[in-house]
This record gives C-alpha cells, structure tokens and sequence, in this order.
C-alpha cells in the first residue's frame, strides 16, 4: 500500500530542519536511496523502515502516517496490520495504536528514541512481546508497560488472530 501522507510528512518534516537527503540518511539509518523513493511515492515503507524515520527525526509515529481512521487497520508490508486510535497529542505525549497479529506473526522493532515506554494491552487471544531481552506470554485481558528504548518485538504464538492495544509514551520529548 502506498501512503501518500508518508511521502508529504517525511518530506515536510525534512524541508522543515532544513535536512538534506544524507542528513536524514545519517540521523534515521535509513540509506538515502529509499528515502527518496520514499518522498517520490515509489516505494511505500516497512513499519520497521517508518519508525527508525520517526526515531531519527524525534517525532512520534503519527507525525508521518495517516490521520486515524477508526474502523479501519491499515496494511503494511510483510502482512503487518495496524490503526492508530489517537494521534500524538503533544500535552499528553502519547499516541494509541491497535495492532493485528496474524496467527504465527511476529514482529521485531529496534529501540525508539530516548524513555519511549509502550503499554500493551490484550484485546482478542494471545500475544507474547519481548521486553528487556525476555518474551513475555500475555493473554486477553493482560497489560504489560516495558522499556521501549531498546529492541523489542511482539509475537502471535497461537494459531489464532490476536488484536492488542499499543500506548505509545514519549515522555522527554521537545514539543513546541
Ligand atoms: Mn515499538
């Protein structure tokens, strides 16, 4: 699925620090090659690709996706499903995602930026997320708050689909 809004926002957001396309390749780790392609509309991100983008550019993931669509999980590469239930709201310092997990799917994120902690909360069978170093078993009804500063990841280890809650929280972020 190509995002129109990524290609906007990432390029916004670049003009606005004034960031050359090495700049932005240097401070997010991604080469600068895709990240044209990215700006161009050419090649729609990986959510691994948009949020090492969101990391090096100290800004939540919201800042680059598409405003929140309720009723509907947007689709990302490698069968990766999610909608954001709140934007970044800058007084709070938090966005709110719902993720679904495809029987057997995993997922694996480098660190966010500096304090990002993650509140998980199980809606619908049985995730495990690994949180500092350790995959740790959840099931519906269960909430975990972890350290998401470093790698982490989120797994379905059921034959079932799983849906959970993700609480993002940027506490030392500068907002204007
Ligand atoms: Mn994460």
């Amino acid at each position: 699925m190509t995002q129109p809004e990524i290609a906007k926002n990432l390029k916004a957001h670049r003009t606005n620090l004034s960031w050359s396309l090495t700049k932005t390749a240097a401070e997010t780790g991604v080469s600068k090659a895709m990240l044209g392609q990215i700006e161009r509309g050419e090649s729609s991100p990986t959510i691994a690709t948009l949020w090492k983008i969101a990391t090096g550019f100290h800004l939540p993931l919201t800042a680059f996706i598409q405003a929140p669509s309720p009723n509907e999980f947007m689709h990302f590469k490698n069968g990766i499903r999610f909608k954001t239930l709140f934007a970044f709201d800058p007084i709070l310092k938090t966005e709110m995602f719902a993720h679904y997990l495809e029987p057997h799917q995993s997922q694996l994120s480098a660190a966010h930026d500096n304090g990002v902690t993650e509140d998980i909360v199980v809606l619908t069978g049985e995730v495990e997320i690994l949180a500092a170093g350790k995959w740790v078993y959840l099931q519906t009804g269960d909430a975990l708050r972890f350290p998401a500063d470093q790698p982490h990841g989120y797994r379905n280890p059921t034959s079932l689909p799983a849906i959970f809650h993700n609480i993002m929280h940027y506490p030392l972020l500068k907002t204007p």
